[in-house]
């Protein structure tokens, strides 16, 4: 094996985690390879409006995750388009089987993160970030005292409309059937706030919005070694909702300016089964407050481990831990 051929570490996910511990890796001089899967920046890149990331004012998750991708390749970090598919974690020598190859590093950053899992309704993911939402703490702020619907009977789906009542005008939540998978807690404090709606056996079937072709030109975005496609028409922004009735089948519809989807969340780390311990979501267990997995030489970062706070700025503060942890394993 050349020296072209292995790395220092590789940093699988190039969201805030992985792009963070890739510029932190780079800077301290070792030699990093950064993977992603499809479109580098992660799930904050279909947020539209990004205003709580200290230090950097208003921008999208896109340019934001743009400038932390050209940050760390100004320190040298190499990137590449590719799925991993597998580990191989014996010996000094790690290998990460992907779509396009095995490559072999000394150590390896998990950071795939977790795709909140999806409704499937007519135009959801085309008025994502514009409207459709997955994150209240992320979003909630733009829609003051602006109708918001909440779909999901999870506690996370009962979190979220408690927090939304901060926003909004009126917080409907929206559950598939009539008993809720919530706390009783959660469920009883919903109940007593005036704020909120509860409509039950009942499904989200379509969206209706305004569009803005002016807001997008369709044109590709430009990064050095990789093009991204803009969605060729951006919805502007939500209006109201169709609803039916499981049980009696009526069909209505529901006046609201945003659609938070909290059904849950998948990990992104089936690559890793039976290499690393993860829970029984399949998010990756770490020991402590640390990064360090239960295999030597292995550390996880962001959203595929923490599954409480789920934000840019906090998986980019995990990425930069498991960068310290990954040299503190790589010096020993
Ligand atoms: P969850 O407990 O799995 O609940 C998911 C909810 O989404 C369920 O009500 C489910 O409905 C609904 N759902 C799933 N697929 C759907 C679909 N296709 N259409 C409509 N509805 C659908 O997920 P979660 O709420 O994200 O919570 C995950 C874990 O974190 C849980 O253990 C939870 O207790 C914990 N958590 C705790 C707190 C807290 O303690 N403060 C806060 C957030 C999360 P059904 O019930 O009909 O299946």
């Amino acid at each position: 094996m050349s020296r072209n051929d292995l790395y220092d570490v590789i940093v699988i996910g190039g969201g805030p985690a992985g792009l963070t511990a890739g510029l932190y890796l780079a800077r301290a001089r070792y030699r990093v390879l950064i993977l992603e899967k499809d479109d580098f920046g992660g799930q904050i890149t279909i947020t539209n409006e990004v205003v709580n990331y200290p230090g950097v004012g208003r921008t999208t998750g896109r340019a934001l995750t743009q400038t932390m991708r050209q940050q760390a390749q100004d320190f040298g970090a190499e990137f590449l388009s590719a799925e991993a598919i597998g580990l191989d974690v014996h010996g000094d020598v790690k290998t990460v089987h992907t779509s396009r190859g095995d490559l072999k590093a000394f150590g390896i950053l998990i950071a795939t993160g977790a795709s909140p899992r999806k409704l499937g309704f007519e135009g959801e993911s085309e008025y994502a970030g514009r409207g459709v939402a997955y994150c209240a703490t992320c979003d909630g702020f733009f829609f003051r005292n602006k109708p918001i619907v909440v779909v999901g009977g999870g506690d996370s789906a009962f979190e979220e409309a408690l927090f939304l009542t901060r926003f909004g005008s009126s917080v409907t939540l929206i559950h598939r059937r009539d008993s809720f998978r919530a706390s009783q807690i959660m469920v009883d404090r919903a109940k007593a706030n005036p704020t909120i709606t509860l409509m039950t056996n009942t499904v989200v079937t379509s969206i209706t919005g305004t569009s803005s072709p002016t807001q997008n030109t369709g044109a590709p975005i430009a990064i050095p070694g990789l093009t991204l496609k803009r969605p060729a028409v951006a919805p502007a922004s939500v209006s109201s909702i169709a609803v039916r009735n499981v049980v009696t089948g009526e069909e209505s519809t529901l006046d609201t300016n945003a659609v938070f989807v909290a059904i849950g969340h998948t990990p992104a780390t089936d690559f890793a089964a039976g290499v690393v311990d993860r829970d029984d979501d399949g998010y990756v267990v770490v020991q402590g407050a640390s990064t360090v997995t239960s295999a030597p030489g292995i550390f996880a970062a962001g959203d595929c481990v923490d599954r409480t706070y789920r934000q840019a700025i906090s998986a980019a503060g995990m990425g930069c831990r498991a960068a310290l942890d990954t040299q503190a394993y790589l010096t020993d």
